[in-house]
């Protein structure tokens, strides 16, 4: 079932990348929380090469017993004190939603004498119950702030769009942070890129491709339902 659905979500997505005006290259990320090993081997015998994991345990397990070929995605919000356990494993953070917790995996990173990859994640549609930066003079502060801290670089925009039945309803998101990109790369800020734009899920990946997305994190849709209760 695995590989039906990664045949069938990379078809999606060939599709949706002919759509686009961008034309950028466009990373599927497996998003395998809550899955197990076999699921995620599965996947990789299929050609995976991205995994996504929203908890610092779980990544740093499926980390030491998998393939070290495999790019682990740091997606979940993270706490402070697990940032330790996560850089040197993480290929890139994309859930880094203050300055405090980008002073740590920095100061960690030169502990490690690494660099990190990270992207800053952006609420988009102000919801309550979501992390990021919502408004553009913060995430400005931010950028700059994050811009001369050592051995940690800026790679792009992340953001978790609202749950929704019907994924045209988050177009208007997905542009959203498309533009928010362009902006800031005209602000001319040293030492960060806006290459990467982590954006849509199992609901509304094609969309966010045609939007601009190079990278979409999907996990149902390859994986199936997830059992929290497991
Ligand atoms: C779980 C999760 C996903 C994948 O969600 P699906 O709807 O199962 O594709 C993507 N992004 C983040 C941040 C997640 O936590």
């Amino acid at each position: 079932m695995i590989k039906q659905n990664i045949n069938y979500i990379q078809q999606k997505i060939e599709n949706a990348t002919k759509k686009t005006t961008y034309s950028q290259p466009v990373t599927l990320i497996a998003v395998s929380k809550t899955k197990p090993i076999e699921d995620v081997l599965e996947a990789y015998n299929n050609g995976i090469r991205d995994f996504g994991e929203n908890k610092v345990q779980e990544l740093s397990m499926k980390y030491e017993q998998l393939p070290k070929d495999i790019r682990w995605h740091m997606i979940g919000h993270l706490q402070r004190n697990k940032v330790k356990d996560v850089v040197g494993k993480a290929y890139l953070i994309h859930s880094v939603d203050s300055l405090r917790l980008a002073e740590e995996i920095s100061k960690e990173s030169v502990k490690k004498n690494l660099d990190t990859d990270i992207l800053i994640e952006v609420n988009i549609a102000m919801e309550d119950t979501k992390f990021g930066f919502s408004d553009y003079d913060s995430l400005l502060t931010i950028l700059q702030d994050i811009s001369i801290l050592p051995n940690i670089h800026i790679k792009g925009l992340m953001t978790v769009a609202p749950y929704t039945e019907n994924p045209e309803e988050n177009r208007c998101y997905f542009s959203k942070l498309k533009k928010l990109a362009v902006d800031i790369m005209q602000e001319n800020i040293d030492n960060i890129s806006m290459g990467i734009l982590s954006m849509g899920m199992t609901g509304d990946y094609e969309v966010a491709i045609e939007e601009g997305a190079t990278y979409v994190r999907v996990g149902t849709g390859i994986f199936g339902e997830r059992n929290y209760n497991m």
